[in-house]
């Protein structure tokens, strides 16, 4: 096996835009979050998705920390902001 064939884990926070806009009326992907763990402020987008389970977790690209959990089902949306501590969104002038 070569390392090639091998997918990575995870892709950016880019790819979580379109499910996060379902209950929210901004582009959560260019919103700061602001890190429990370590405290470090990024863009969401530039946090790590992982997407390959029932859901999509976002974590910290500085600690690994988990900033964001999105599950959804036939009648129900999850979401859990709990390692953000602060999202900060830019307002149109
Ligand atoms: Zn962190």
């Amino acid at each position: 096996m070569t390392t090639s064939s091998i997918e990575p884990a995870h892709t950016d926070g880019n790819a979580a835009a379109g499910a996060l806009a379902e209950v929210f009326a901004v582009d959560v992907s260019a919103a700061e979050g602001v890190c429990v763990a370590c405290g470090r402020a990024c863009r969401m987008a530039q946090a790590r998705l992982y997407g390959r389970g029932p859901g999509l977790v976002l974590r910290c690209p500085g600690c690994d920390h988990v900033l964001l959990r999105w599950v959804t089902s036939d009648h129900d949306a999850w979401l859990d902001l709990r390692g953000v501590r602060a999202l900060r969104i830019e307002r149109s002038p």
